[in-house]
This record gives structure tokens, C-alpha cells and sequence, in this order.
């Protein structure tokens, strides 16, 4: 396979005659990368800068969902009910080291603020508009990218250990009722059906047809930007150090770029999906967002190692097994931990332990670990809009959990709002100003 990140395009050092580039996309991860392909479909000159490469960083490793069911903000979905017992366990779903605290805690109170005196209705809604969007943006995205062979139209799993919790999970799935969202109980020879092989311990699940996954999100994205190339975007591997409103030409004013080993462009937009970076260069125009990074885990294992039928979700333990075309994918857990502390990989194999007890059979052998950095928000929602202080500056991060599920849609809301058209939906509640 030919590799994108190799294509290079190098930018002129800049003088005062250089011509600004059209819109310069910050990141190639999938936010961005959906970005670049809708605006070169619709004919717009873009450049994608990144430091690493073509979806090298967090999404290359995730768990490959669609999850366009997952419509409940994080900080209401039980997890404040949890997190006594789980903060208990050092290497359990979520942990906070404890020296990261005092950084963390302005967004805990946000989080918890969010869970506790949120309007829950209004942030299920407009969740739920999103991932309406989500899902025919990436079904016709994939068209016509001739991606949709990779689409795993199979559904996911979520397992329960016991009545009590299982019970504990209605009032979510009532919710999902309201949105037409498609879901079945089951248990006995209708769990063993879906998954065989499972633990006796667990007694119930729920299976969900519309939740889908990817052959391999890595390879998907690669191949978007592909589709991206054929369409006329470029890419430059660069590290982007600053954004700084740029001087005024003539009738329009550009941003300036500035990126590594000193050089700069000019731009007449940009658009920020740096995932948990970009609120470091938003600061840099002034706008303050309160992104933080939810570490995740994971370990893929060949493919043989079990034969999975769907995404299975041990939603209790707070990780999901995936099955994909290059190898089963074990993984999940959060570590409030932010962005410079070094991986801590018996994460990935204490949930690889209780993936071995709960699928007895499971060869655990010849894993590769990864971690990746979740974008996050206090309210679970990303930041999509322009930013406050340059009309040419447009943020589309913070989509923490989602945002391989969300990426099409909101490359689709990039190319509205930098062409001028009316939002495909309403931007309100993910514009930067709830904050
Ligand atoms: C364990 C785990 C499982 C997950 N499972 C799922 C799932 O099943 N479904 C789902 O929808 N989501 C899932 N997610 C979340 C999803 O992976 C992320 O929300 C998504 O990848 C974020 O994409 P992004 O493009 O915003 O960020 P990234 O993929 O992090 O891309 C940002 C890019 O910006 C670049 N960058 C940053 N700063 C600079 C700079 N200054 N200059 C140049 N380049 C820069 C980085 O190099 C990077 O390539 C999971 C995440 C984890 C960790």
C-alpha cells in the first residue's frame, strides 16, 4: 500500500509576495481528514499539516465503532455512579494519577457540573441530532470514496454480570426509545447465539443492529484521504507551532501558520482538528476551551485469537472487543492523564486478563499494545464552529469517545460553514461559547 504520509508538498518559505493558501487543515486524524476530502470534493484548494503523518496517532488504534446509538452525555451515563468503586482500582476502567489531579480538577467540576445540573434532554438531543447526521454523512461519504466493503454491518453486544445490573441500564435504553433507536434484550440461547464461547457469568445482554464497526480504522482513514488526494488536497508533514492572525490583503485577511524548522504560510482559512492538541493553539487566539485527554488502552491480538462475532462491550469493566480485519482489538478504560506522561501498558493487559476470563478460550498471545489520546469535553460534545476572534479560523475537535462515529459528519458541517452554506444542523450547542 502506497503511504499517504510520503506524498509531500512543500511549502515556499515565506515572503511578502508568497500566495496565501486556500484553507490549511491542522491534524490528519480522521476529523481532519474528512474535512480535507468534503472541501476537495467541493472544489476547495486545501492543505493538511501534521507532524506525524496520514491518521498515525489516536485514530489509527481505536475500537473502529460506528456508534451512532451512544447518544447519552458520558457524565450522565452511570459513570458517576461508578466512580467510587472503579477510581478504587488502580488499573480498573478509569484512574487518575494522583499528581495530575490538581490540573485535572477545573474539568472534573465541569464534568461533574455537567452530569449533575446539566440539561439533560437538551445535550441527549442534540447528540442524537449529531449522530443522525453521523450516519448518513459516513454512509454516503463511503460511497463515494468506494469505502463501504469496509463497514461491518453486524451490530454490537453489551454484556451484564447480573439482574442488578442489567436493570440499571433500562432508563438509558428507554431513552434510546425516543429516537427510534433500534435495540433487543436477550439472554439464554439467544446470547449464547450472538456471541459463543461467553463466560457463564454473564446472564444478559443487549444487542444493537445499527452500531457498527470498521474493518480497521487506520486503513479506513488512509483510504478517505486517498479519496481526499484524488479529489486535489495535499499534505505536509509539519509540525504547526502557531496560529496568528495574519496582515490584511487587499479586501480579505489571512491567518498566519507557522510551523517547524521556522517556516510559514499564509492562509485564508484554517480549520483546527489537532484532536487533543488543538486547544493549545486556540489559546493562542484567544479562546480558552477546556479540553482535556481521556487516555485509552488497548491490545490487538491476531485474528485467530477468538472468533468474535461483533463488537462485544463489557460495559461494567468499561473496555469492548473488537473484530477486525487486521486482528482482534481488546481495549477501552480511561486515564484522566493528560498529554505528557509516558503509557502505562499494564492497562492494556489487566483488560486483556479479564477479556481471557470472560472469553475462556481466548489465545492472549502475541498482542501489540497501543494508547491514544480521546479528545474531551466536560459535556461530551465537540467544538465545531469559528473561533471567537478570526471569522477564517474554524475548530472542529473534542469529540472524545466519538469521533471516528462523528468524523464525516462534521467534515460535512466544515464544508458549510467555510463555504458560507447554512449548517447541515444546528451549531449551538457545540459552539465554543457554552464554555
Ligand atoms: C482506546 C480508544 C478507543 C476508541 N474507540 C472509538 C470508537 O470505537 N469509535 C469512535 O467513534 N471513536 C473512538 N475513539 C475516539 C476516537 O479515536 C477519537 O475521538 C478520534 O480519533 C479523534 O480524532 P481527531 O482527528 O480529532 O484526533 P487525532 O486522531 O488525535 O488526530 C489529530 C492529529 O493532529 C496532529 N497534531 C496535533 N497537534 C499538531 C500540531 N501542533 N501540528 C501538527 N499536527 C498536529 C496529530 O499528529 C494527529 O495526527 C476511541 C479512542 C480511544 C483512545
Amino acid at each position: 500500500m502506497r503511504d499517504c504520509a510520503k506524498e509531500r508538498f512543500r511549502p515556499e518559505p515565506m515572503s511578502q509576495s508568497a500566495q496565501p493558501i486556500d484553507i490549511a487543515v491542522v491534524g490528519a486524524g480522521i476529523i481532519g481528514i474528512c474535512a480535507a476530502a468534503q472541501l476537495a470534493e467541493a472544489g476547495q484548494p486545501v492543505v493538511v499539516f501534521d507532524r506525524t503523518g496520514i491518521c498515525e496517532e489516536t485514530s489509527s488504534g481505536n475500537a473502529a465503532a460506528f456508534a451512532f446509538s451512544d447518544v447519552l452525555p458520558l457524565a450522565h451515563k452511570g459513570m458517576m455512579r461508578q466512580l467510587p468503586k472503579w477510581l478504587m482500582d488502580p488499573l480498573g476502567p478509569l484512574s487518575i494519577p494522583p499528581v495530575y489531579l490538581p490540573q485535572l480538577l477545573p474539568w472534573l467540576i465541569r464534568f461533574w457540573r455537567a452530569g449533575t445540573f446539566g440539561d439533560y434532554h437538551a445535550a441527549v438531543e442534540a447528540q442524537a441530532s449529531f449522530m443522525r447526521l453521523a450516519e448518513s454523512e459516513w454512509l454516503s461519504l463511503m460511497d463515494r470514496s468506494g469505502t463501504r466493503t469496509m463497514l461491518r454491518e453486524d451490530g454490537s453486544l453489551e454484556l451484564y454480570e447480573s439482574d442488578s445490573e442489567f436493570k440499571t441500564s433500562l432508563p438509558g435504553w428507554a431513552e434510546r426509545d425516543r429516537f427510534g433507536i433500534a435495540y433487543e434484550h436477550v439472554s439464554g440461547a439467544q446470547l449464547a447465539e450472538l456471541q459463543p464461547g461467553l463466560s457463564k457469568q454473564f446472564v444478559k445482554g443487549t444487542f444493537v443492529p445499527g452500531w457498527n464497526t470498521v474493518s480497521d480504522p487506520k486503513d479506513l482513514g488512509k483510504a478517505i484521504w486517498r479519496y481526499a488526494e484524488s479529489k486535489g488536497a495535499r499534505f505536509e508533514q509539519a509540525r504547526v507551532e502557531a496560529i496568528e492572525k495574519g496582515p490584511s490583503r487587499q479586501s480579505e485577511r489571512t491567518v498566519r501558520v507557522r510551523l517547524s524548522e521556522g517556516r510559514t504560510v499564509e492562509a485564508r482559512n484554517v480549520i483546527v482538528a489537532a484532536g487533543a492538541w488543538s486547544h493549545l493553539l486556540a489559546k493562542q487566539l484567544g479562546d480558552s476551551i477546556p479540553l482535556e485527554t481521556e487516555r485509552g488502552y488497548n491490545t490487538t491480538l491476531p485474528a485467530s485469537a477468538f472468533d468474535v462475532r461483533r463488537q462485544i462491550i463489557f460495559g461494567g469493566h468499561g473496555f469492548v472487543v473488537t473484530p477486525l480485519a487486521t486482528g482482534l482489538r481488546v481495549g477501552g478504560a480511561v486515564e484522566l492523564g493528560g498529554l505528557k506522561r509516558p503509557p502505562n501498558f499494564a492497562r492494556s493487559k489487566a483488560m486483556l486478563e479479564k477479556a481471557k476470563r470472560f472469553l475462556p478460550g481466548l489465545d492472549p498471545s502475541g498482542g501489540r499494545e497501543w494508547m491514544g489520546y480521546r479528545p474531551s469535553l466536560p459535556d461530551s460534545l465537540p467544538v465545531i464552529g469559528q473561533a471567537r476572534n478570526a471569522a477564517n479560523v474554524f475548530y472542529a475537535f473534542g469529540h472524545g469517545h466519538l469521533g471516528l462515529t462523528q468524523a464525516a459528519a462534521t467534515g460535512r458541517l466544515i464544508r458549510d460553514l467555510v463555504l458560507g452554506h447554512t449548517p447541515a444542523l444546528d451549531l449551538k450547542p457545540f459552539d465554543l461559547r457554552r464554555f
